[in-house]
């Protein structure tokens, strides 16, 4: 142990108080996190996509910590994502607190950290006011809590590893972000011309949203009899991971350069929409259409924000048949759509509808859904969705 070493552990434990993150103002750099150490406790953030901004300890066994922004003005989407470890085995008491936004994502625990199945569980909290509070049973062995379940951008690629192997398929790079990640999509094609388009992790911490893309992708993927006769009809594009900075950094919301992706659509300042952009003008420019898009996000509850159907796009009724047959085929699930139009916010959906006049919906996953209805909802929209492209393609 040296002498840095030991004088870094004198200020903490006399300050008692720990920045965990440090970043500039411009471009966020990887490796921003550090450890929030103490005497008998250590908060750690050395891990892709963890976050914890600050930690204090506050009473015998009783620890604040706080949740801070990229930067400001940010969507309430206060993620964290720590480990902690104790010298000896005992319970500690929480107080997640939030500057520039709320509490929003209940605290889980993930268990069987030695198999490769992750497994998390919720963990009973309390909401003090803003404050929202928990106990932990630590010991010498770290134990992973977060917001949600921690989809990190290796994990795509795993994924991508996994469907390659399933079947035909390319994965390509459309571009890089900020910090010069690849931006990577599924593609699968055919001798179709027209394409659907599926778009995810825009906001790094709406991982239920992330969660439905998997089931969904893997519907379209599929080796059914009407997934591979769709594929004879429609080529397949899903860029499942738009912002792999934002996910590694641990972001509420934005990407490296403190930008929200989902109000770029229309300037196209940032690399990782100009690479999408780019790719699917490419497309057109080659003969090929847009036929319909969908971006999957997170929010309070699941709710389908899509295009009016007096829209001046092609086929107005498409998303609303697409729905209603989503609805009908699932009793248990009410189907709730918002059409809505905003020409100049910049939203991936009305980009879509402006520049390649078709359909574009935003499939939103309610925070706390079920996981095992989330996956069922996105099998049943996979399948959907695709007989109704069907009947239209192949109306007369
Ligand atoms: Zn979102």
């Amino acid at each position: 142990m040296n002498n840095t070493f030991l004088l870094s552990t004198l200020l903490i434990t006399t300050l008692s108080i720990v920045g965990c993150q440090h970043y500039a103002k411009s471009t966020q750099k990887d490796a921003v996190s550090s450890t929030c150490h103490f005497n008998d406790v250590n908060f750690d953030t050395q891990f892709p996509a963890a976050r914890l901004d600050k930690c204090e300890q506050t009473g015998k066994n009783r620890y604040k910590l706080t949740l801070q922004p990229e930067n400001m003005p940010i969507n309430d989407s206060p993620w964290y994502a720590f480990s902690v470890s104790g010298k000896f085995s005992h319970t500690i008491h929480i107080d997640m607190h939030v500057e520039g936004g709320s509490n929003r994502y209940h605290p889980k625990i993930r268990v069987d950290q030695e198999s490769k199945q992750s497994n998390w569980q919720k963990i009973p909290f309390k909401r003090h006011g803003e404050v929202m509070t928990f106990d932990l049973d630590i010991n010498q062995q770290p134990t992973l809590i977060a917001g949600q379940e921690i989809i990190t951008n290796d994990d795509y690629d795993n994924w991508y590893t996994a469907l390659k192997n399933n079947g035909q398929l390319d994965i390509i790079t459309l571009g890089q972000s900020v910090n010069k990640r690849p931006i990577k999509a599924i593609i699968q094609r055919h001798n179709a011309k027209q394409w659907l388009v599926v778009l995810g992790r825009q906001h790094p911490p709406e991982i239920t949203g992330a969660l439905a893309l998997f089931p969904f992708t893997e519907t379209l993927l599929a080796d059914t009899p009407q997934a591979r006769h769709f594929r004879t009809q429609y080529n397949v594009l899903v860029i499942p991971n738009l912002n792999p900075d934002g996910v590694q950094l641990g972001n509420w919301r934005h990407n490296a350069n403190g930008v929200d992706l989902n109000r770029d659509w229309k300037a196209f300042k940032q690399p990782e929409t100009q690479a999408v952009h780019q790719y699917l003008n490419q497309l057109v420019k080659e003969g090929h259409s847009i036929a319909y898009a969908v971006d999957f996000h997170s929010t309070r509850k699941d709710i389908f924000y899509t295009m009016p159907h007096t829209y001046p796009i092609k086929n107005p009724m498409l998303t609303t048949q697409w729905l209603e047959q989503l609805d009908q085929q699932m009793p248990s699930f009410q189907v709730i759509q918002k059409p809505g139009n905003n020409p100049n916010k910049g939203v991936f959906k009305q980009y879509i509808s402006d520049t390649y006049r078709v359909h574009a919906v935003t499939y939103e996953m309610g925070d706390n859904t079920n996981r095992e209805k989330i996956k069922t909802i996105a099998h049943t929209a996979a399948n959907t969705l695709m007989n109704t492209l069907l009947q239209t393609s192949e109306a007369p």
